[in-house]
């Protein structure tokens, strides 16, 4: 279990099926090594917050405020709320204890006690 493997919006890739599938290379891994270029990413938020250098978005003091991530927490579906509460977490108890609880998970988000 790795900081690495916290994705920029919550998403945990460590226990997150298309990563471990091999069909996802993970949201924030390669990039420091050069193997994968931020320029090509799709994911606009992966795009703001790595180029912003922040680990996450819950390092970005204008997350209350930033339309493209509560657009994204905001859009139909369980897994958009569990991302945010997963950064929610982290921005109240830090990422160790965030990595604690998720080693644990399933799938790139779970339960927290
Ligand atoms: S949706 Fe974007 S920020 Fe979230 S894990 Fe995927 S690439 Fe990363
Ligand atoms: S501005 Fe939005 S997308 Fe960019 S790092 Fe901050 S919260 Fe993430």
């Amino acid at each position: 279990m790795s900081i690495d493997h916290i994705g920029c919006c919550g998403a945990y890739c460590r226990t997150c099926k298309p990563f471990n599938t091999g069909s996802c290379k993970g949201c924030r891994l390669g990039y420091d090594t050069g193997e994968r270029d931020i320029i090509k990413a799709k994911c606009q938020m992966k795009v703001c917050c790595i180029g912003k250098g922040y680990t996450t978005c819950a390092d970005c003091p204008e997350i209350g405020s930033c339309p493209m991530i509560n657009e994204f927490y905001g859009k139909n579906g369980y897994k958009y709320g569990k991302y945010r509460q997963a950064t929610e977490f982290i921005r109240e108890n830090g990422y160790e204890e965030f990595l604690k609880i998720a080693e644990n998970w399933t799938n790139a988000h779970g339960k927290y006690k």
